[in-house]
């Protein structure tokens, strides 16, 4: 699947000369856009921007960013996308849907930008940073989400839909494996962590995660789950994470069982994703985290590329840790 960054923007520079050329359209004002009409539920992103749900009488309206549909969320609440790209495929994929208090939704595309970033060793573009510390460099990016005003929530293990090669007794381990590291933010460094997140994980649970194959976030359902099934277009994992202003609401992680080739320990990794690596991300994201760069530092575990065998990132690295302590 090919994804074009710049649809929306061009969609809207279309719809404005659409506007311009329509009298009728004139009275329009440009905050009080009118109610558009759905097709089967669904309305594009551009078409969304700035309408108000509740006065066009919305109830389950989808929205869809660039191949990717979701169900929009209530008023006061934020959806977020977060993918993690795999061999071949050339960019992350993330945005997100707010819906205001008032009703109102904003849509944002694109890989997100962390609201506060303080990056010492960033590279720019293809270019890394010449020199480079996984214990020692890394940006301090925080979006400032997080689980409130305790620290923990629970997580649902989905025991079906495993890619072959992946034992249940596997899977359950890589999972409270990378609880582990994110709850007690374990590094590949000698640091003291410090604090305990206290996520609980239930295994053996049959809840499905609100992920769909185009990396659509579905109907928050209250139960925050991991669980495998198809994503489309290289995405190796993906998060939808709902929030109401910074408080986090739930967490969904989708693993990719598409005809994947996964790893589920280091010593016979082949051509192959590495499953702790993956799982240990998309935790992050759960958390709060969004992504590091990929230039500059691609080995922290928030990076937003992964490679074939690359378990370095089972672990955090100071940009992580950083990052996670920023938040609790
Ligand atoms: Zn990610």
């Amino acid at each position: 699947m090919r994804r074009h960054a710049h649809a929306v923007s061009g969609a809207i520079a279309a719809a404005t000369m659409l506007l311009a050329a329509a009298p009728l359209a004139a009275t329009a004002e440009p905050d009080d856009p009118a109610c558009p009409t759905p097709v089967a539920g669904v309305l594009e992103a551009a078409d969304a921007e700035g309408i108000n749900v509740l006065d066009c009488g919305f109830e389950d309206l989808r929205i869809d960013v660039d191949g990717s549909v979701s169900v929009v969320p209530e008023p006061g609440v934020t959806v977020t996308m977060e993918a993690a790209a795999g061999p071949g495929t050339d960019q992350p994929v993330g945005y997100s849907i707010a819906v205001d208090a008032d009703g109102i939704v904003a849509v944002t595309e694109g890989d997100l930008a962390p609201t506060v970033e303080t990056s010492s060793q960033e590279g720019s573009g293809d270019t890394p940073a010449a020199s480079y510390d996984r214990c020692g460099q890394g940006g301090t990016w925080v979006n400032g989400w997080k689980w409130q005003p305790t620290r923990g929530f629970t997580l649902n293990v989905r025991d079906w839909g495993l890619p072959s090669g992946v034992s249940l007794t596997a899977w359950n381990d890589i999972v409270d494996k990378a609880q582990w590291t994110i709850d007690r933010g374990i590094t590949s460094c000698s640091f003291s962590n410090g604090f305990v997140l206290d996520i609980a994980l239930v295994l053996g649970s049959d809840r499905t995660e609100q992920v769909g194959p185009d990396m659509g976030c579905g109907e928050r359902d209250g139960y925050s789950s991991i669980g495998f099934g198809p994503i489309d277009g290289g995405i190796v994992g993906a998060t939808c994470t709902w929030r109401s202003s910074t408080r986090l609401l739930e967490a969904d992680i989708r693993m990719d069982n598409s005809n994947r080739r996964w790893s589920a320990s280091s010593a016979s990794c082949s051509q192959a994703m590495d499953l702790r690596t993956v799982a240990t991300h998309e935790l992050g994201h759960a958390v709060g985290l969004s992504h590091q760069g990929e230039y500059g530092h691609g080995d922290l575990t928030m990076s937003p590329t992964m490679r074939n065998c690359e378990v370095i990132q089972r672990q955090l690295g100071y940009g992580d840790l950083v990052s996670l302590r920023h938040h609790y």
